[in-house]
């Protein structure tokens, strides 16, 4: 457990169990012992053959824990909830989930169900996110807000309106200052009154990967003069009470509370004086950012990691927004947050297979196979005085020389080969000799790569893309001792479809040797049954990945706690894209390209061996539909390994 760190990250929601697995505690901190999931028996449930019992989905596979999400939205509503209690506040605290982050329908619709007594609503940042918010908000809290951010054309601000005139809480944000008039001229067609509010772009600068939204030179949101400005207008255009809701957003991932307060301080002032101005100011939207400990660090000098928890972040948003409002004597607002990372990173877990493994050791001289007067005699002159310098050194016990003309060896034989000079036979023999040196003076990497059923791309796009690292571990074994360290390979016919940095800071992951189907072969060991979790995978990873080499997105299910004879429930089971899907998100037409390939079956015809000529025409049929179906499958097929 502490070499991967899982009370750091994991806790309250992941520990290990006394049988070496990861288990899920469905309810935090409230989880009963019999409650707990253990996750190798979901994989065992999900991967079996419908035959044995099991639903038969193909690996990668995304696991979703409901339970957990309500879990995390009801701890942030707590931590907001104590905060105001404990600080005297006089208004209340009502979330917004932004759908950017996971935009699954089951994930929205489980945040409205769970949020509805809270009022908690949604944040929409585009057309269709706006659309999927406002269908998924008619079953929510009336008083859910819906937040429309993002840039805005006359179609998006319509569609906000008439989600006004169907009594959704909708509240147009403004991110620039052109879309007032929109706003102004659609409402008054429309005939609707509107719910505006501003995004402010603050000063204070989150000044890590994530704070590039922040500060003066930010993307987004209306500086002080657009903000006078908008106030004058809707003034003039007897508008001032629409305008309710003051935003701003410093970045996510705000990795201290010291930060937080000033981005909050700095943004209550402007509602202050908005509220000085007589706009009907109601709302404070304190955006997102509240953080993930990715590393289990619990540090603010980490990346991966932020120095706070939900109850200092609530309690600092707070604190900051009634020292301000109460030096003015303003009202204190509604609260409002974005938090979307902090709301779904952990009710999602990737779980994946290692497949095969290259050598754990340095090949054996006697597995060179050898010739060594051949060898000797096939070297150029150069590289046959390398050779006994090497072998002098090596009888004198001079293993720093040996090496000094290993390499000499090396690079004298890499150029004759490429001049055309050696054969393949000779190369592969120095490269086996230099890495039995290499072993026996302990330089020898013993990294060894473990491939994976996996995309980077599909899956983990922010490893590849910003170099953000998530926890990841062997859901099993953990009873035993790791003896060997890996990085992950994808199946990717790409060098950037790896994992070669983990939350320790190490550049490998200590792993345990694989011992599955296919035994060791040729140095290779086969895999089958190890398998590895990516957690607190929850937020954007999904919505981000592309479909590079045409890998679509794991089989994904549903699993929530259970009072019956197991402790866990599969809710849902959606196996992922097949080639066939991949394919026609390309623009392909698999019906017409499995056409196209039968005709060329057809054509290419495969006359049988036998002497008879019917008995040929009957082994060309069979050969045919052997093919034919054979395509047929692969269509049908999933992009990964079987
Ligand atoms: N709100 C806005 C405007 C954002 O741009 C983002 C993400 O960058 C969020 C909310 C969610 O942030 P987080 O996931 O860090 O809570």
């Amino acid at each position: 457990e502490s070499l991967y760190k899982i009370n750091g990250w994991g806790a309250p929601y992941f520990s290990v169990n006394s049988t070496g697995n990861i288990s899920v505690h469905p309810h935090g901190l409230n989880t009963l012992p019999h409650q707990e999931i253990d996750l190798m028996k979901v994989v065992k449930k999900v991967s079996e053959p419908k035959s044995t019992g099991g639903l038969g989905l193909p690996l990668p596979l995304i696991v979703r824990l409901p339970d957990v999400l309500k879990n995390r939205l009801e701890s942030l509503q707590y931590a907001f909830d104590s905060a105001i209690k404990s600080q005297g506040y006089d208004s209340h605290y009502q979330g917004v989930y932004p759908v950017k982050c996971n935009q699954d329908r089951f994930i929205v619709e489980d945040v409205v169900e769970f949020g509805s007594a809270y009022r908690f609503g949604l944040e929409a940042g585009s057309k269709p996110e706006l659309l999927l918010a406002m269908s998924c908000l008619c079953k929510g809290s009336p008083d859910a807000l819906l937040i429309c951010n993002g840039y805005k054309d006359a179609e998006y601000i319509s569609l906000a309106l008439v989600a006004r005139k169907l009594h959704l809480n909708t509240v147009i944000v403004l991110e620039q200052e052109e879309e007032l008039d929109l706003v102004i001229d659609i409402s008054r067609k429309l005939d609707v009154r509107p719910v505006i509010g501003m995004r402010a772009k603050l000063r204070t600068k989150h000044a890590g990967h994530f704070g590039a939204t922040s500060g003066e030179k930010g993307k987004f949101g209306l500086t002080t003069m657009q903000i006078l400005r908008v106030a004058k207008k809707l003034e003039k255009a007897r508008m001032l009470d629409c305008l309710q809701l003051l935003h701003f957003h410093i970045g996510s991932q705000i990795p201290t509370t010291e930060l937080l307060a000033d981005g909050v301080s700095e943004a209550t002032q402007i509602y202050c004086e908005l509220v000085r101005l007589g706009a009907g100011m109601k709302v404070i939207d304190v955006g997102g950012g509240l953080g993930i400990d990715y590393d289990g660090s619990h540090s603010a000098n980490s990346d991966n990691s932020v120095g706070y928890g939900l109850e200092e972040y609530a309690s600092m948003v707070v604190q900051a927004i009634r020292f301000a409002c109460d030096r003015k004597l303003v009202k204190h607002p509604v609260i409002c947050s974005e938090s979307g990372r902090a709301l779904v990173s952990h009710h999602s877990i990737l779980i994946f297979e290692a497949v095969s493994a290259t050598a754990a050791e340095a090949p054996s001289v006697s597995s060179l196979g050898l010739d060594l007067e051949y060898f000797v005699e096939g070297l150029t002159d150069e590289a046959r005085a390398d050779y006994h310098n090497l072998t002098t050194a090596a009888t004198q016990r001079d293993f720093d020389t040996c090496l000094v003309h290993a390499n000499q060896l090396k690079n004298h034989c890499v150029e004759e080969f490429k001049e055309g000079n050696l054969d393949l036979e000779h190369l592969a023999a120095v490269d086996g000799l230099c890495e039995i040196l290499a072993k026996a003076m302990g330089a020898f990497d013993s990294v060894r790569t473990y491939h994976v059923n996996l995309s980077v791309f599909t899956s983990i796009p922010d490893f590849w893309g910003i170099g953000q690292q998530f926890p990841i571990v062997p859901i099993h074994k953990l009873d035993q001792r790791p003896g060997v360290k890996g990085v992950l390979s994808d199946l990717t016919c790409d060098s950037d479809g790896k994992v070669d940095k983990f939350i320790s800071g190490e550049s490998s992951l200590p792993l345990h040797e694989l011992e599955g189907k296919g035994g060791s072969v040729n140095g290779v060991s086969g895999g089958g049954g190890y398998y590895l979790g990516m957690f607190l995978g929850g937020a954007y990873q999904e919505a981000l990945g592309g479909l590079h080499n045409l890998f679509g997105g794991p089989s994904v299910v549903r699993v929530s706690q259970s009072d019956g004879p197991h402790s866990f429930a599969v809710t849902r089971a959606v196996p992922g894209l097949s080639c066939a899907e991949v394919l026609r998100v390309m623009q392909h037409e698999p019906e017409f390209m499995f056409e196209t390939l039968k005709h060329r079956v057809e054509e290419c015809g495969h006359g049988g061996s036998s002497e008879d000529e019917q008995d040929v025409e009957e082994e060309d049929e069979m050969a045919r539909v052997t093919l034919v179906s054979g395509l047929a499958r692969s269509f049908h097929n999933m992009p990964y390994l079987a």
